[in-house]
């Protein structure tokens, strides 16, 4: 299968490509913001519309927060899942963008073409380059190079709250042998980069019992450690 001709299709959709990456960007979905809930049900659904319009079959599914798309679509080989987000980061203070932020603006820089708004590189951006990948290599070859399901949050920036009970329902359907995120960044301007490890998260609560009263350093500073110290050394 040819890749030089997924690639020149890519080229020449370009500019179809960006608009339909501007349409994702004007949907203002703030998942933190409970006045932003409707916006957050609009990419959804935006999402599982332009699945669909590739002949990917996805459906927006209900959780107790933002809901999540998933779509499935056949091909050969290993099964792989992507994994993106569709919500993105509050926009305040407001003041402090030249432009409206859901008004994405593709603007020429010293650098080259820089997308400016929400989300263009968290992680719609990100999101729709393997979209369009998807497409181009759909339109060329007829069908997927390997079997895939599509996986999209909404509450990526506000904690995930629904993502792992949502995986321990679903996870028949989410298993796969291969697990790609595209949810992070590019090494300079001009090249992309390959992540091959994110780190996790981990909140804990630690207790350093120190003594009730001041003691005197010279008595007892080297037994007695302060309990800030103690922290520090963790
Ligand atoms: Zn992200």
């Amino acid at each position: 299968m040819s890749l030089d001709a997924v690639l020149s299709r890519l080229d020449a959709e370009m500019p179809k490509a960006t608009e339909r990456l501007f349409e994702l960007l004007r949907i203002a979905s703030i998942s933190t913001d409970p006045a932003y809930k409707s916006d957050c049900e609009r990419a959804a659904d935006w999402l599982v519309a332009d699945l669909q319009s590739m002949g990917i079959t996805a459906e927006k599914r209900k959780t107790p927060g933002h809901p999540m798309v998933v779509g499935h679509a056949d091909g050969p080989g290993p099964h792989l899942l992507f994994y993106g987000h569709y919500d993105v980061q509050p926009v305040d203070p407001i003041e402090l963008w030249n432009n409206d932020p859901f008004d994405p603006k593709l603007e020429q820089t010293e650098k080259g073409p820089v997308l400016r708004g929400r989300g263009t590189a968290d992680d719609k951006g990100q999101l729709m380059t393997f979209l369009e990948a998807c497409r181009a290599w759909k339109a060329e070859h007829g069908t997927l190079p390997c079997k895939i399901t599509f996986f999209f949050e909404g509450e990526e920036e506000s904690g995930s709250p629904s993502l792992v009970p949502f995986m321990e329902e679903n996870s028949d359907e989410l298993r796969a042998d291969l697990a790609l995120i595209c949810d992070t960044a590019m090494f300079e301007s001009k090249t992309p980069a390959i992540v091959t490890m994110l780190r996790g998260m981990m909140s804990d609560e630690i207790t350093i019992t120190g003594p009730d009263k001041d003691l005197h350093s010279g008595y007892y500073g080297g037994i007695a450690m302060n309990p800030i110290r103690v922290l520090s050394r963790v």
